[in-house]
């Protein structure tokens, strides 16, 4: 038997219009004694059925909702619901079980209907985040059933993320299933090959979320070689990870590529991606930098690029945050529009959950207003669709970002 949480009569809309998060103030009252982690029913205050989902009273998010039918969440549930994810990413032509060198997000916690859980797959190797106490204790279990649904060599947890210590948990960096350490993997992403260091590398190891907006590029510098065909395209890749938008301008056959991070061990390895893509190495930088310093000395020097990615880090998680996350945006982006040549390409993001898309592109027209350039958006982006978003979560639309060209 599970325990039944009754929710208070003005709470419980959000629950019934299928938002996964349900806070402690919603709670009227409680039948029974649940553990940590365990699954729990919600009813509105007169018993009817709303969700059922697992407990944490240690975290503000006290219960997280797995189901909204009367279905119990056995084995057969969570194999299921982990089946059902992957196969959609099956419909581009990828398949989790055959697909050795392909790389996607197979699992997006919430958005997926499985709050708390991230699966990335690097060819052969999957990737775990357990975000929350409901799946930490369930991980073994679910390491089991993706080693029959998917069949890697290994299953690696990168659980070594802050939220973790709200639900009481400590960082996690270890096999989780599988006899070998990773190591590099080598994948394929639209016929790049990039390395992925799963063990020390960022989140799970690379962005895949960015995966679309980095073939925008390369299509981006081939229209700009086809128009003109002595033009050698000047590019700046800010914030480069391990080389990620500026691999892709380079096979586009830019002039020159300057990729711009603080960290030294990402720089290394995008150094070693863009030589393992045989590409011609004079004309491309790896500059460890303060991005803010780069930018603006760039700016105070006159120089001037075809094309600018701006892809910060993560500078606001919560609403608390905003104001110096927006600062920091303005900043950027306001440098970023001195430094394009009239007629060129902006590519600005946030990955900020706290920032939404409109906000985003109001930080952006301030920025472009201090700027006295002109500025067209050709598109909105976001991520590829193996990050998909509930649409009754936003706060799972982290990513957003614009395409713009500069006058
Ligand atoms: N565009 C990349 C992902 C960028 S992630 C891709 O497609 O793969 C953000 C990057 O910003 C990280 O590599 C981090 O090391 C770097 N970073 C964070 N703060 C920085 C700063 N102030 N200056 C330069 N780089 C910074």
């Amino acid at each position: 038997m599970t325990a039944t949480i009754v929710i208070k009569h003005d709470r419980v809309k959000p629950v019934a219009n299928q938002h996964p998060w349900v806070f402690s103030g919603a709670v009227e009252s409680t039948d029974g004694a649940p553990m940590p982690g365990d699954i729990v029913t919600l009813v509105r205050p007169n018993g009817q059925f709303l969700a059922r989902g697992y407990i944490n009273p240690r975290s503000q998010i006290l219960v997280r909702i797995l189901t909204w039918q009367d279905e119990e969440i056995d084995e057969a549930w969570w194999r299921r619901t982990l089946e059902r994810a992957i196969s959609a990413r099956s419909v581009d032509g990828f398949d989790a079980r055959t697909n050795t060198t392909g790389a996607r997000r197979l699992i997006n916690a919430e958005n997926d209907f499985l709050p708390g859980l991230v699966v990335d797959q690097y060819g052969r190797w999957l990737v775990v985040q357990a975000l929350t106490l409901g799946i930490d204790i369930r991980k073994t279990h679910i390491a089991d059933l993706l080693w029959d649904i998917v069949q890697p060599d290994g299953i690696y947890e990168r659980s070594d993320v802050e939220v973790r210590g709200k639900e009481g948990l400590k960082p996690v960096n270890a096999v989780l299933r599988g006899n070998e350490q990773p190591g590099l993997i080598t994948i394929e992403e639209n016929g790049h090959r990039f390395q992925i260091d799963p063990v020390h590398g960022h989140k799970t190891g690379f962005y895949l979320d960015q995966r679309e907006n980095r073939a925008l590029v390369q299509t981006i510098i081939t229209d700009l070689r086809r128009t003109q065909p002595d033009a050698t395209p000047r590019c700046l890749n800010l914030f480069s990870y391990t080389g990620g938008f500026g691999l892709y301008a380079a096979a586009a056959g830019a002039g020159e590529i300057a990729n711009v991070d603080s960290s030294h061990e990402a720089l290394e390895l995008a150094e070693a991606n863009f030589e393992l893509n045989d590409l011609p190495m004079e004309n491309i930088e790896f500059i460890q930098a303060n991005v803010f310093d780069y930018l603006r000395d760039m700016r105070e020097a006159n120089q001037q690029y075809d094309l600018i990615v701006l892809d910060p880090p993560k500078f606001a998680s919560s609403a608390q945050q905003v104001e110096r996350a927006a600062r920091g945006y303005k900043d950027l982006n306001l440098n970023a529009f001195a430094c394009v040549k009239p007629g060129g390409y902006l590519l600005t993001f946030s990955c900020s959950g706290g920032v939404s898309a409109d906000l985003f592109q109001k930080i952006v027209f301030g920025a472009l207003a201090d700027s006295g350039r002109q500025a067209q958006i050709l598109r909105h982006l976001g991520p590829g669709d193996d990050h998909p978003n509930a649409l009754t979560f936003p706060e799972g639309a982290y990513l957003k970002g614009l395409l713009l060209r500069v006058y």
